[in-house]
């Protein structure tokens, strides 16, 4: 049976970096919609420079556009056997959505790992966020450091920080988290497929946490 994930948790919790690792693990293909937001803006196609704004200022893309990018990328055949969802569904109508594209690949969510953490943890670790200009690694300023200041250990492109990891925004992000997409605890509790893991454990222990998770 196919197996989509959804990380569900506040922007800065670490679901890009479980997601990556879950990935490499499982050998299941990483959705992340920030990422495919971020590749059409950097390749200039016409829905990144429609989202571009929204993004900027750490506000959610309309969810027409967003269902509409995401359902596109799970109708490709490395997404068949199951994906693990990064970032979407982030609203209760985006949610809707995925199940609606599932069953139409006569699948469905089978787990979503909550991880969560304090806010004053979240701002800490996206504020220092640093992101490579090639590929998307991602290194911290304090907790995580590049060997060589400001090149990514990868493929050696430079390191920039987000418009969206500034100061000023990662709270407006924070908020628009708990307006918009903290709902969807209650809607996945309820249909039986949350798992709680604390986000302030290190991140070998995150990934046990969610290993076990999914093995259930
Ligand atoms: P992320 O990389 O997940 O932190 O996402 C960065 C930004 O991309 C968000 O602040 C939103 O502007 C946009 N974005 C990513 N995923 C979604 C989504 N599912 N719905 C709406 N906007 C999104």
């Amino acid at each position: 049976m196919a197996s989509y994930i959804v990380l569900l948790g506040p922007p800065g919790v670490g679901k890009g970096t479980q997601a990556k690792i879950l990935a490499e693990r499982t050998g299941l293909p990483h959705i992340s919609s920030g990422d495919l937001f971020r590749e059409n803006m950097k390749n200039r196609t016409e829905l990144g420079k429609r989202v571009q704004t929204y993004m900027d200022r750490g506000e959610l893309v309309p969810d027409d556009l967003t269902i509409a990018m995401v359902e596109a990328r799970l109708s490709k055949p490395d997404c068949r056997a199951g994906a693990i969802l990064d970032g979407f569904p982030r609203t209760p109508a985006q949610a809707e959505a995925l199940r609606k594209i599932l069953a139409g690949h006569s699948a469905d969510v089978q787990v979503v790992p909550f991880i969560n953490a304090p806010a004053d943890v979240l701002v800490e670790r996206v504020s220092g966020r640093l992101t490579c200009r090639a590929q998307g690694h991602v290194y911290h300023q304090a907790f995580s450091r590049p060997k060589i200041a400001g090149k990514c250990d990868v493929d050696g492109s430079e390191l920039f920080q987000r418009e969206d990891d500034k100061a000023e925004t990662v709270s407006r992000r924070i908020r628009v988290y708990m307006d918009q997409t903290s709902p969807l605890i209650d809607y996945y509790r309820a249909e039986g497929k949350l798992v709680e893991i604390d986000g302030t454990q290190s991140i070998e222990e995150v990934t046990a946490a969610l290993e076990a998770a999914i093995r259930k």
